[in-house]
């Protein structure tokens, strides 16, 4: 039988479509407009074939490119007309063997529309049910136990699907057509609450109990996605006091939840990118402007970091009438990774959390919340993990499997199976041991779950000798490299954009980074490509750093080193400087030699600015006193720039530090100092830029490392070199431009270098 009408297309979509519910869509679409065909996963993206009317054709390539499932997307749509075979009927091809190695493991997502109006329907049988998902949304990462990811896998496997769920997840035509984790109430786990030790509330009274004590000012943790929560009434000051005690945080900001997306403008300035960061199926915390002053949750920090509901648990919590924002952090002690299993987080949680609201199904790994900013050059991610671990950030010409170790703060690890490279979430300061212990989970985690042979592996980690990651990376069979930890920042933003051979000017400033030469590194500008190598062209002004990592503690002891070759400095002990005694010891050191190291570090640079404008005390997290002297300065109006020359190789930081210290001498207010100190530091990024871009043809900079996170600095080189010209500026996109990055660039250098001889240094 023919139909003059009939014809039949192949389509080939690629984009995020494995893993994210997008054949059952593709088959309901199809059905929908009466077509014939079939769906499979591709290695690059899905393969369909359909056939049937011309205009059923044309309105199904509508459909899908128009409503895809909320987490895919498509990246392009791909169509060759092709003879109709004679279809009848259309069916989901399930074979495995096709999927590539990122549809085995997908991100978790935020609940979907469809399953929120499920779960507030009171005739629903799913209704007010904590569990509620479908293939378009819930977790995946978090409750994977081994591959194919199939129930019997994940950490739902103890629980037997009623034959009203094994219905739907049996029906190519439903949502939930397997959806692995799928379960109801009448199946599937539940919610308690609970408060010494005394089970308190099931199900619904769970949440109402939950809401009630958070309503008192008391602090609840809560099992979510990929781990516990610490949370309590952002507006309480009692509750957040007691947190800050009990965890042993003192000032670092805490993360909130805001009910909805009305609260949530209420709280912070969004614009619209940070609008759709927020609301998109990842869920991040969001970094933005804050327009509230909630005391005791982001002290001295003109941001605050906020997020949306995002598991089906979160919303009943405020429908039964929880605080609308919430602070929701990371539930450990100050620095240890999350809890997530339930023996350990009731030991390691008891003397924080008045109650536990805990759900029965277990979590199969960590996942913690992932931090992004909607930034002067385009969202930026801040911390890797739920909504975007494990997805591949890049795409590199690897010849074999790739171990890289990353480096030992803010560590992340990186595997590369097939050029596709594997970030791993966010682990954490390895110099905790749980975090430590974290770090080889991860590791052996992911080589089993991509199935990678370890002999067979080429492991990259950081030339530091004293790094956690990298002894451990020493000890590792196989072939090793070892990646200078500044070029491994450049080559994380090079390996984003696949450019292997495209000259750069690298800008890499950050804290601290172990040198070519043994020295403390942190302002480094290089030229070259990632293939041909990037050579160290240029440095921040070396200055001595009294005390070795104290000197990041304390930022009047590292402006010690710095100062004492800066002439003429007015009396720093009398006011307004008031440095204390810890100064004039580390000035000894520096000048006697002793315990003093050599150091590039633009973070430290930034610490001696802002123990000059007024920061002379301890820091008690990473980067404080640098995000101080930022909102400080972003508070001021525009200022012109102090000095900060390049002179031979070298920024000269010493004009820079006298006019701070002068002008502070004189009573110039604080966020102007801060304000002109940050268009020094600006000017100088693209003075150096402009600078190696003409010497060698470069027209492209990548900047990266911890201090640009520093969304004022950012904006400004950005300004200054368009201003200029010519010179387009590169920065991550997929990882965190601090150490969170260094395992992608690691794995980056290792990937272009693999058919070198092994055990070289690059
Ligand atoms: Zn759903
Ligand atoms: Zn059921
Ligand atoms: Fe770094």
């Amino acid at each position: 039988m023919t139909d003059a009408n009939r014809s039949a297309l192949r389509v080939h979509v690629r984009g995020v479509v494995q893993g994210v519910g997008f054949r059952p869509f593709v088959y309901r679409t199809a059905r929908r407009h009466g077509l014939a065909g079939w769906v499979r996963n591709a290695p690059s993206g899905v393969e369909i074939y359909l056939e049937g009317p011309g205009d059923a054709l044309a309105a199904f390539l509508d459909d899908l490119r128009g409503t895809p499932p909320p987490a895919a997307r498509i990246v392009s749509v791909q169509t060759v007309p092709v003879p109709p075979e004679g279809a009848a009927g259309f069916t989901i091809d399930e074979s495995r063997r096709r999927d590539s190695p990122t549809a085995r493991i997908s991100p978790d997502l935020a609940v979907c529309d469809a399953c929120l109006e499920e779960l507030f329907t009171p005739t629903d049988r799913r209704s007010r049910y904590p569990y509620i998902n479908c293939t378009n949304c819930g977790p995946r990462h978090s409750i994977i136990l081994g591959l194919p990811y199939d129930r019997p896998l994940t950490t739902m496997k103890d629980w037997e699907m009623c034959a009203d769920c094994a219905r739907e997840y049996d029906d190519p035509a439903d949502r939930r057509f397997h959806a692995q984790p799928i379960a109801c109430p009448a199946c599937g786990p539940h919610y308690c609450f609970e408060a010494d030790g005394v089970v308190r509330g099931r199900g619904e009274a769970a949440m109402t109990e939950a809401a009630a004590w958070l309503r008192a000012g008391r602090i609840i943790a809560i099992k979510g996605v990929g781990g516990y929560h610490l949370a309590c009434d952002a507006r309480s000051a009692k509750a957040l006091r007691e947190l800050r005690e009990r965890k042993f945080r003192k000032e670092k900001p805490f993360a909130l939840m805001a009910r909805d997306l009305g609260c949530a403008r209420d709280l912070v300035t969004l614009t619209a990118e940070g609008e759709a960061l927020l609301t998109s199926p990842a869920r991040p915390i969001v970094l933005a402007p804050a327009r509230v002053d909630l005391p005791g949750v982001a002290p001295d920090n003109t941001d605050l970091g906020v997020m949306l509901p995002y598991a089906p648990l979160h919303y009943l919590l405020y429908a039964a009438g929880a605080p609308e924002v919430l602070v929701m952090t990371s539930a450990n002690r100050s620095e240890e990774p999350i809890a997530y299993l339930d023996g350990d987080a009731r030991e390691r949680l008891g003397g924080i959390a008045d109650a536990f609201l805990a759900g029965e199904r277990p979590i199969a790994r960590r996942v913690e919340d992932s931090v992004v900013r909607a930034g002067p050059a385009g969202p930026a991610i801040l911390r890797r993990s739920r909504g975007y671990a494990p997805g591949a950030v890049a795409v590199l010409p690897a010849g074999r499997p790739i171990l890289a170790v990353g480096a030992d703060l803010k560590n992340t690890v990186t595997l590369v199976v097939d050029g596709a490279a594997f970030t791993s979430p966010h682990i954490g300061d390895l110099d905790h041991t749980a975090t430590f212990a974290a770090f080889q989970e991860t590791i052996r985690d992911l080589c089993a779950m991509y199935e990678v042979d370890v002999a067979r592996l080429l492991v990259v980690g950081d030339l530091h000798p004293q790094y956690a990651s990298t002894t451990y990376a020493r000890e590792l069979p196989g072939e090793h490299l070892e990646v200078q930890h500044h070029r491994a920042h450049v080559a994380s933003v090079l390996a984003e954009r696949e450019a292997w051979d495209v000259p750069v000017v690298g800008v890499a400033f950050d804290g601290t980074g172990y040198g070519d030469d043994g020295g403390i590194w942190g302002g480094e500008i290089f030229t070259g490509t990632l293939r041909g190598g990037l050579r160290r062209v240029g440095h921040l002004r070396p200055a001595a750093l009294p005390g070795g990592d104290a000197a990041a503690r304390f930022p009047v002891q590292a402006a010690a080193g710095f100062l004492a070759q800066v002439p003429n400095l007015p009396d720093l002990t009398r006011p307004p400087f008031n440095f204390p005694g810890r100064y004039h010891h580390a000035l000894e050191l520096v000048a006697k030699g002793v315990r003093t190291f050599p150091t590039t570090s633009m973070g430290r640079l930034f610490d001696t600015a802002a123990a000059l404008v007024g920061f002379t005390r301890e820091i008690t997290f990473e980067g404080q006193a640098a995000i101080w002297l930022e909102h400080l300065a972003r508070q001021a109006p525009p200022a012109s720039s102090y000095p900060f020359p390049v002179e031979g190789d070298e920024l000269d930081f010493r004009p820079l530090l006298h006019a701070v210290a002068e002008d502070r001498a004189r009573g110039r207010d604080a966020g102007a100092i801060a304000r002109a100190f940050h268009e020094a530091v600006a000017a100088g990024v693209a003075r150096v830029c402009l600078r190696w871009g003409e010497e060698t043809g470069a027209r492209r900079v990548a900047l990266s490392g911890g201090v640009f996170q520093n969304a004022l600095l950012l904006t400004r080189v950005g300004e200054m070199l368009s201003a200029h010209g010519g010179l387009e500026v590169w920065v991550n996109q997929n990882v965190p431009t601090n150490d969170g990055g260094i395992s992608l660039g690691q794995a980056a250098v290792a990937a272009v270098a693999s058919g070198e001889p092994a055990g070289s240094h690059v």
